[in-house]
């Protein structure tokens, strides 16, 4: 079954075909400022077998539609193409951001859930309608085919209220759905399926801390294989510190700034999500580029560095105790995969909490999961890279299925 996920996001749309037969990539591709004066769009076709080869082209794309149909013609195309029809394509797999309390497993997309999806554009006002306009699109452009929504909060579902809600005033919650949703559910989900295979354990019976470390940053607690807690809440801009987003901070810092500087709202806004966390203590969000800092002595690179372990350090010892501790701690995401660092920095000192790095696994670089902590420490830890591609066309077959 070939089946083609989709992932639009505001001016940009990512794609993968994948063969789930045999689980492997057909083609990936990345299609980069949709809207903007000069856009581009670059493919990796059998990427298995040719891992190094691309091939890239710089087109003016001047609006999601124009993506979507730039996409197709590439996956057929006589320069590009991996298939010779679409009807190759047996479903769609779109990665919807944001569906609300409703949806707590992929659906098949029919107008009531496109609907659905309409209206939790108040709650994810940048990712929903860039994540309709690709399924609108997609309806038009593969009549009959079937598509399949996989939202990023639906793991999150299983949280209880008692940790999802905000201790604010009732009706916000009853009237305006204000609340904790967390995203990355589906790297959360995939780590967490992979991990339990990993460790001979049924999903069902699996304890697990998830540290997803990318240029979002999100941590799960997972009991028995489901979520109870995460870092995210109504918006990505909540938990741990990231790349240029805050993270939680004090909720009256608006107000103070408000105040003492004349920023409005979205000035606001934008400068604790574009303008803050490593970005806005060092000048850098690229943790490579703060290590090479850190080495020739940039202070404010190393407290960037030191903060953002930190963090996450202080929620490990938060869901263990909400967990009541853990077959294991799992890296994963571009930070979590890679960072030696990071990972042996947010570890340092909880070996009373059963977590004991080694040193030499964790500082090898290899591909694969693999298990870095010491053996016989009573929680694993592991690096597991994610795939919220394979999860997201797992999940699409798992639907079209039935
Ligand atoms: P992702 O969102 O999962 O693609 O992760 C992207 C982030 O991963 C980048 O912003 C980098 O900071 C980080 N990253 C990627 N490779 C490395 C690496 N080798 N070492 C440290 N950080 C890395």
């Amino acid at each position: 079954m070939n089946i083609l996920v989709i992932n639009c996001g505001s001016s940009s749309l990512k794609y993968q075909l994948l063969d789930m037969d045999t689980e492997t990539i057909i083609a990936t591709g990345v299609i980069e400022r949709i809207g903007a004066t000069m856009g581009s769009i670059t493919q990796k076709s059998n990427p298995d077998k040719w891992p190094d080869a691309k091939d890239t082209e710089d087109i003016l794309i001047p609006d999601h539609e124009a993506a979507m149909r730039l996409m197709v013609a590439k996956l057929t195309g006589e320069d590009w193409g991996v298939i010779s029809s679409l009807s190759e394509i047996d479903a769609l797999g779109h990665r919807v951001v944001q569906g609300g309390e409703e949806f707590s497993h992929p659906v098949l997309i029919d107008e009531s859930v496109i609907k659905s999806i309409r209206s939790y554009v108040p709650l994810a006002p940048l990712h929903n309608p860039a994540n309709l306009t690709g399924i609108e699109i997609a309806m038009e452009l593969f009549p009959g085919t079937p598509n399949v929504a996989v939202f990023d909060t639906e793991f999150h579902q299983t949280i209880p209220q008692k940790a999802f809600m905000y201790p604010i005033p009732m009706e916000l919650y009853t009237g305006l759905k204000v609340r904790k949703y967390g995203f990355h559910g589906t790297s959360h989900k995939y780590v967490t399926k992979a991990a339990a295979a990993h460790l001979g354990k049924p999903v069902e019976a699996i304890n697990l801390i998830t540290v997803h470390l990318g240029n979002g940053c999100s941590m799960a607690a997972v009991k028995n294989g489901q979520c109870v807690d995460t870092t995210m809440g109504l918006t990505p801009l909540a938990g741990l510190m990231m790349g240029t987003r805050c993270g939680d901070i004090d909720p009256a810092i608006h107000a103070f700034l408000a105040k003492n500087r004349g920023l409005s709202i979205r000035e606001i806004d934008a400068l604790l999500n574009k303008e803050s966390g490593l970005n806005g203590i060092c000048g850098m969000n690229d943790m490579r580029d703060i290590h090479a800092a850190r080495e020739n002595g940039d202070t404010n690179a190393q407290l960037a560095f030191e903060m953002f372990a930190y963090r996450v350090k202080t929620t490990i010892g938060a869901y263990l105790a909400i967990i009541g501790g853990a077959d294991a701690i799992v890296f994963t995401a571009g930070i979590g995969e890679n960072d030696e660092f990071v990972r042996a920095a947010a570890c340092e000192g909880l070996e009373p909490l059963g977590i004991t790095l080694d040193a030499r696994k964790n500082a090898i670089r290899a591909s694969g999961i693999r298990s870095i902590g010491v053996v016989g420490s009573s929680v694993s830890v592991l690096i597991i890279p994610t795939d919220e591609e394979l999860e997201i066309a797992q999940a699409t077959v798992d639907v079209v299925n039935g």
